[in-house]
């Protein structure tokens, strides 16, 4: 059967006990993955070559020995940050990230820890599981934690793989994977929409529909710049300061939870309602949109909208087609096809076609055309 894996983040709310133990056990899975890139680093430079992953997992139960204060945390969250070493490891030699950074108290407030499963005199045990009527969620070394979300949920359907509990802005959160069935519904291609991604319009639809930047989110930028302000202005190492940072770090989660909301909102209608969603390839031209829109104060990311819309389509077997950058698709009329070069300019909001004589809207005619092209794409396809 075929599967997906999934994740689902609960808001944890642990004691002052559990609180401890989270921090202390994210403070060693730092200390080793920081021990075992220096490790690497040195070994590198003697040898020319560094120890695999495996080697380093050998080393662990020595390292334990040599500094005990770490067996006292779950052992798996250890073993996993190795792994995570390594994957930095392979990201860096696949250029995709840069060399593997030592981890401080700004990046890596997390661990990882996976569901080990085991049967003993015949009954089976867990090491993660989760309790949605008791709102309990059972994690190595930690027991029992109380968590919030998913009211409507009963259980997972599918295995829990792992879980990594994160710290943020002094507020605990883990992010359960689970490994589910998938069962496609049959494909029927009965509707088919185009998208054109935008800057103040995030997404502008074939069926002149705009999807505008949320308003929030600039109030929350706004909010951000003046903290900032705040913080420029005070002592270094007040408690002021502190405080402040705090708030700006909260600010930031809730800039993010507003624009995760507005694009799951988003791509959930869209994948709902049509059965073909067609949209333009992003490579160059979402860098270009990408490095203009960092300036603006409004930038989400388009590729997370791909990104999001891909996963969805392949869940929910609907297709996501992208056609050639190259297609102009703002420049050519949708009704008579005729090119107008003098489209180009990007300050043009609307024109009138010299041919036929319809007037466009600049994004709802480039998203039609988009859509007419990805309607040839999958009748050829046929
Ligand atoms: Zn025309």
């Amino acid at each position: 059967m075929q599967t997906i894996l999934k994740g689902y983040i609960l808001r944890l709310y642990p004691t002052d006990k559990q609180k401890e133990l989270i921090n202390k056990t994210i403070g060693c899975t730092r200390f080793v993955y920081n021990h075992f890139l220096s490790d690497r680093i040195n070994d590198y430079k003697r040898a020319g070559k560094s120890k695999s992953c495996y080697d380093q997992i050998k080393k662990l139960p020595g390292l334990c020995k040599e500094y005990p204060w770490l067996s006292e945390v779950d052992s798996c969250s250890l073993r996993s940050a190795l792994f995570s070493l390594d994957d930095a490891y392979k990201r860096f030699y696949s250029k995709q990230n840069g060399f593997p950074r030592f981890k401080n108290k700004d990046i890596g407030n997390s661990y990882k820890t996976n569901n080990i499963k085991n049967t003993y005199k015949d009954k089976s045990y867990e090491s993660i599981k989760v309790d949605f009527k008791n709102k309990i969620i059972a994690l190595p070394k930690l027991k029992e934690v109380k968590f919030r979300g998913y009211r409507n949920k009963t259980s997972f359907i599918g295995n829990i793989k792992s879980a990594v509990i994160r710290r943020k802005a002094n507020k605990y959160y883990v992010s359960v994977l689970v490994e589910e069935p998938l069962i496609l519904p049959e494909f029927i291609p009965r509707s088919i929409v185009g998208l054109d991604l935008g800057i103040k319009d995030i997404i502008i639809t074939s069926f002149n529909e705009k999807i505008e930047n949320s308003l929030a989110s600039l109030e929350v930028k706004k909010r951000i710049k003046g903290l900032q302000k705040g913080l420029s202005r005070c002592k270094p190492s007040s408690k002021n300061r502190y405080k402040i940072k705090l708030k700006i770090q909260r600010a930031y989660m809730k800039l993010k939870n507003i624009r995760k909301h507005l694009i799951h909102d988003v791509t959930n209608k869209l994948v709902k309602e049509n059965d073909i969603i067609v949209m333009e390839n992003l490579n160059i031209r979402g860098m270009y949109q990408l490095h203009s829109m960092a300036k603006s104060l409004t930038n989400i990311p388009l590729s997370e909208i791909k990104r999001v819309l891909e996963y969805k389509c392949n869940w929910q077997n609907k297709k996501l087609l992208t056609i050639n950058r190259f297609y102009p698709s703002s420049q050519t009329c949708s009704v008579c096809g005729y090119q107008n070069k003098k489209v180009k300019d990007l300050s043009i909001r609307s024109w009138e076609c010299p041919k036929c004589g319809v007037l466009h809207d600049r994004d709802v005619n480039a998203s039609i055309n988009i859509m007419f092209e990805g309607l040839k794409m999958y009748v050829n396809s046929l």
